[in-house]
């Protein structure tokens, strides 16, 4: 499992340049800069929130503050069971590191880390780690602790001065300080094997074993535990489950693997699992069961990148119309996965920023179709794939184009990506709540683009819905390519409507700069509208009042007809 990024978070220009300092021992880790203080990567607008949403994001914390602070914000977290990340408290100018959070989290190795760059020594409190200096609930990457409860007693018990023993490979111990005796009763024990921990061990798992499936099983989770138990094998030590690439659509299997917590990774479908376990994991043990299934036992934990190659994945989303706090929690956590983005130049810089390793692909515009090709292209590759649109992807956006492309595709390798659809708030509806309610009732949603279909289809739908006294949000209302579309679209409007009929005007709503306009049908003009606008038109319910912030509120009322009592 690779070590999640961090993030670092300062809260004035005073710790930029430790900031940076520190950035350069975690190139990917952003400065979350307090808006109107201090530039950062990126901005945020309350210190508390921000630190709270990190640590339930199980991201690593960098705060550059002083550690009172850190402790009282997430206090409120603490007792909470979940994730623990590491958080530190690093001061403004650099001359301490003070882990204070995530022990099992690896937080004194980053404390360690961070020290070194910035040339101080890092604030470790932890006994087991001054002692010994490695924390040994702890493993690194590759091998997980038995139990945690008894290794607290177990590392008590070393303190005290138990001697202890090592059982089997354990590297990482080499440079250890542990009060090491071949006759002691106290032994770490590593080893893939199943066993019952006596009370003087402290069981450590090596996760060097891949399960291999080479066929459908109806209860896959079921066979894996029943094979592992066969062969003596912990199910603590299973690092992946290798797959036949022809089962890569299977839900069966993806339930597995999450359900293990492991990673699945797929191979060329050549023969029986045996088979493919020697193949793709080269050197291990094969313990074949059944045809369908096999066990790989490896000497060492396994490199699963290196083991055949992911299930690509394919994700449209939406970013909301521009403020970060309007984007979806799933949207933000795909960012983070992406390792392709793909859009339109504008909406992959408002998505942004990326990480180094995370390869954009910005495109014009109007090349929605082969932007959606090269999306699955990409993803059929194992890549995890990102496609940006503006709002909603399902609102005159991009996951339409990408489901024609994969429609139209007979490619098999198309069709096995892992395809998802995340939704965002889109332009209608981020303008109307600015507004208040205007589309609280029924409402009908348009482009007045006349690209893609005919005028005259606009037209009728226009003139359908005004009649029908729907209210009416219009996409792509005016270009330059398109001049006179609105002026007639509003005519067509205004036959069914009375010139006194509330408007809005939303313009760059939740981007820099945003205006809000509230009129009347009789007094808007094709020239207060452009591209960037959504016009809101109400219907013959719609109401206006005054709000006591200045302005109008706009709303139309939930009921029809007469009002109910
Ligand atoms: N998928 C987008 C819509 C894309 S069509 C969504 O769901 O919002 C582009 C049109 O959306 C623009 O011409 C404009 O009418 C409207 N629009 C998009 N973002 C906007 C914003 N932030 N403020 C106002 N209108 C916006």
């Amino acid at each position: 499992m690779a070590a999640k990024t961090p993030a670092i978070v300062i809260l004035g220009a005073g710790s930029l340049a430790t900031a940076r300092r520190i950035q350069q021992r975690y190139p990917d880790a952003l400065i979350h800069g307090l808006a109107g203080r201090v530039e950062g990567d990126r901005q945020y607008l309350e210190f508390g929130a921000t630190l709270r949403e990190l640590y339930q994001q199980d991201t690593p914390i960098i705060a550059l503050c002083a550690a009172g602070i850190v402790i009282r914000t997430l206090a409120p977290l603490l007792l909470e069971k979940g994730a623990e990340p590491p958080v530190l408290a690093v001061a403004e100018d650099g001359s301490a590191v003070v882990p204070l959070l995530g022990g099992l989290g690896g937080v004194n190795d980053m404390a360690r880390d961070i020290a070194a760059t910035l040339r101080v020594a890092p604030a470790i409190t932890t006994s087991g780690e001054l002692r010994f200096g490695t924390c040994l609930l702890n493993p690194p990457s590759g091998y997980s602790l038995g139990d945690l409860e008894q290794g607290k007693r177990f590392v008590s018990d070393l303190l005290a001065g138990e001697p202890v023993r090592i059982e089997g490979a354990a590297p990482w111990l080499d440079q250890a300080q542990l009060p090491q005796d071949p006759q002691a009763r106290r032994t770490i024990h590593v080893g893939h094997a199943e066993r019952e921990a006596s009370t003087h061990e402290l069981l450590i798992y090596p996760r060097s074993v891949a399960v291999v499936v080479s066929a459908e099983l109806a209860d896959l989770p079921g066979a894996v535990r029943a094979a592992l138990q066969q062969a003596n094998v912990a199910l603590r030590s299973l690092a992946c489950l290798v797959a036949a690439d022809t089962l890569m659509a299977s839900t069966v299997l993806r339930e597995a693997a999450l359900e293990f917590g492991v990673a699945l990774r797929f191979v060329a479908a050549t023969g029986d699992a045996a088979t493919l376990a020697r193949s793709s994991v080269p050197g291990a043990t094969v313990v074949s069961t059944t045809d369908n299934l096999a066990i790989a036992v490896a000497a060492q934990p396994l490199d699963v990148a290196q083991i055949g190659r992911p299930r690509g994945r394919l994700a449209v989303i939406g970013l909301g119309p521009g403020a970060a706090e309007l984007m979806v929690p799933a949207v933000k956590a795909e960012l983070a996965r992406a390792t392709d983005v793909l859009g339109y130049e504008t909406y992959v810089r408002m998505a942004g920023p990326f990480r180094a390793d995370q390869v954009l692909h910005c495109t014009d515009n109007r090349e929605e179709m082969q932007r959606a090709r090269h999306a699955f292209e990409l993803a059929a590759q194992g890549r995890s794939v990102i496609v940006v649109s503006s709002g909603d992807p399902g609102v005159f956006a991009m996951a339409a184009a990408v489901l024609e492309a994969l429609h139209e595709s007979s490619d098999p390798a198309w069709h096995q990506v892992e395809l998802e659809i995340l939704p965002g708030v889109s332009a209608s509806l981020a303008t109307a709540a600015q507004a208040g309610a205007p589309l609280g009732h029924d409402f009908c949603v348009m482009s007045l683009s006349d690209n893609l279909k005919p005028w005259s289809i606009i037209e009728k739908r226009l003139d359908l819905a005004a009649e029908a006294d729907l209210a009416l949000a219009f996409y792509n209302p005016i270009s330059r390519a398109r001049p006179w579309q609105l002026g007639r679209a509003l005519e067509i409007v205004g036959q069914h409507r009375t010139p006194q009929t509330p408007v809005v005007l939303g313009r760059d709503i939740g981007r820099p700069g945003q205006t809000l306009r509230v009129t009347t049908l009789g007094q808007l003009t094709a020239e207060q509208v452009d591209m960037r606008t959504m016009v809101l038109i109400g219907s013959s319910t719609t109401c206006v009042f005054p709000r006591a912030s200045g302005g109008n509120w706009v709303y139309t009322p939930r009921w029809y007809g007469a009002k109910p009592a």
